[in-house]
């Protein structure tokens, strides 16, 4: 290909192609259906826009960012390619330049929002115009499942069965689900030719830690990086104005930023992130998609993201710049509680929900990891070919040790108790503690009575908390904290397995006596 490599040195200004943009654009060059999956900043707008110029015609682009589009538009224009997009920012006149480069045959790429395909006489334009590929960007977007579905990403479907053009899709979200799910809404359900690789972002360093006192966490986290960009995620609205308060009170430049806040505080918001250094913002998943500051140097999360695609998404904001950058993310037992309870009492079907719990699990499966996040991350993507050096368990191995006897003796408290209470009543029962709750029910009474006096409540917690993370007890949906086990518990039960525990997390939960804040 050498016309592509010409293009590329000539028009974008680079040398080479960065792993896996060549097989791509060769592909969607030669016409074929595409999905390709690429870490964001792995340079996918080359993969469309290269072809674009490649083939005959105009290049659809679809996309829902209309910031970026206007961005790339300029970016192109500024090179000499006849680029233009259709969005509601644009003025009168913009809009009429792209409708008569269309009719003259000049115009290269199109970008337009998602939303012009709901209005007829956009999909009315695109046929009467020389339309050779679609290109759809954030392709996710078409996942009803996802947190950021658009209903007019539905119509792209339609869209290409109209123009019986190929479409080329891309996407920084790499879960089977939500693949299927893309094959099925935007290719009709015939596999196009997919491109899965380079998740790795060795630039990132990865650290899991227990909540014990999470807002003066995430200030110590903040406060050894002070004066750079960072991102604090936090579980709710309220949290974000909290957390950003404490840390402006600790000298931090800090805002909050959240769904339920003004349009324009939001873009203010925003505009500052982007373009002042320094900045914090705590923020609920609202803050993301759209930005694109490459020297985000942190991202902390201050609670437990929803699933491990989740996390990664929200982590890979850091450090898009190449240079290294630092990640922390705090978990916890309620965490795992509110993300089981908001999955449970979430409108999704069955089989959904079951996806979304095994997505949690693969989450707290890393939280809990014994060895390398990255290999752990990594592999939940299929990649196998890892050298890590960058993660808190390469830096410090995990300490284990056999924790099977107290986790039998914790599963036989749930057992003698009917699933019917939470981990603090059953920590009463095994620590062989006197409340008037266990007098109330008997407790004082059954074997497990006061077996487990070798830990202490905390460290009790750490172990209840590593067997949630290992998905062998859940929180009871119908039942407000009481812990029920799962049938990946039986075969300990029963003495056919056994389990390693992390001792750090429970020699921290020693240590650390102070109330959770
Ligand atoms: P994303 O995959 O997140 O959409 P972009 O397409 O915005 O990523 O590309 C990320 C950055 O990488 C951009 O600054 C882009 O100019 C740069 N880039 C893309 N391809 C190459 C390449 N082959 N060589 C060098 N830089 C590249
Ligand atoms: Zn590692």
């Amino acid at each position: 290909m050498t016309g592509a490599a010409t293009l590329l040195r000539d028009v974008f200004g680079f040398d080479a192609f960065r792993p896996g943009q060549q097989e791509i654009v060769e592909a969607v060059t030669a016409g074929e259906n595409v999905l390709a999956i690429m870490p964001t900043g792995g340079g996918k707008s080359l993969c469309f826009q290269l072809p674009a110029l490649m083939r005959d015609g105009v290049t659809v682009v679809i996309s829902p960012l209309i910031a970026l589009m206007r961005d790339q538009v300029r970016s192109l224009q500024e090179v000499g390619v006849a680029a233009g997009a259709l969005t509601s920012g644009n003025t009168p006149e913009e809009t009429d330049a792209v409708f008569q480069a269309l009719e003259a045959g000049t115009l290269k790429l199109l970008y337009m929002a998602p939303e012009r395909l709901a209005a007829g006489a956009a999909m009315g334009l695109l046929r009467r115009s020389n339309v050779r590929l679609i290109a759809v960007d954030e392709a996710h977007c078409v996942s009803q499942w996802g947190h950021d579905f658009r209903p007019d990403y539905l119509r792209i479907g339609e869209l290409r069965r109209s123009l019986g053009v190929p479409l080329a899709a891309f996407t920084a979200t790499a879960d089977a689900e939500t693949q299927a799910e893309i094959v099925q809404k935007l290719f009709d359900g015939t596999p196009p030719t997919a491109f899965l690789r380079g998740f790795d972002r060795p630039n990132i360093h990865l650290a899991f830690s227990t909540k014990n006192s999470p807002r003066s966490q995430i200030l110590s986290f903040a406060s050894a990086r002070k004066g750079q960009s960072g991102i604090v995620y936090c579980g709710t609205r309220a949290k974000t104005e909290g957390i950003a308060g404490a840390l402006r009170d600790a000298g931090h430049e800090a805002m909050h930023y959240h769904g339920g806040m003004e349009a324009a505080d939001r873009r203010q918001a925003e505009r500052r992130f982007q373009q002042e250094d320094g900045l914090i913002v705590v923020a609920t998943v609202a803050f993301g998609m759209g930005i694109d500051k490459p020297d985000i140097r942190w991202v902390a999360h201050a609670d437990l993201p929803k699933s491990i695609e989740a996390y990664y998404q929200e982590i890979g904001r850091a450090g898009r710049d190449g240079a290294p950058a630092e990640t922390l993310t705090l978990f916890g037992p309620e965490d795992i509680r509110l993300r089981r309870s908001q999955i449970d009492e979430g409108l999704a079907p069955p089989e959904r929900r079951a996806a979304d719990h095994a997505r949690l699990n693969a989450l707290l499966g890393l939280a809990e990891a014994l060895e390398c996040r990255r290999k752990t991350l990594l592999g939940y993507f299929d990649e196998t070919e890892i050298t890590c050096g960058r993660c808190d368990l390469c830096d410090t191995p995990a300490e284990v040790f056999d924790g099977t006897t107290a986790v039998r003796k914790a599963l036989s408290a749930i057992l003698r108790t009917d699933e019917r209470f939470g981990a603090g009543h059953l920590i009463d029962v095994l620590t062989g503690n006197e409340t008037d709750k266990i007098r109330q029910h008997g407790h004082a009474g059954l074997p497990t009575y006061g077996v487990g006096t070798e830990y202490d409540r905390r460290q009790w917690q750490a172990v209840f908390r590593q067997m949630m993370g290992h998905d062998l007890v859940r929180p009871d949906p119908e039942r407000h904290g009481a812990l029920r086990m799962t049938d990946a518990a039986l075969p300990l039960l029963r003495g056919e397995t056994t389990i390693s525990l992390r001792r750090d997390s429970i020699a921290a939960a020693a240590d650390n006596r102070r109330p959770a804040v």
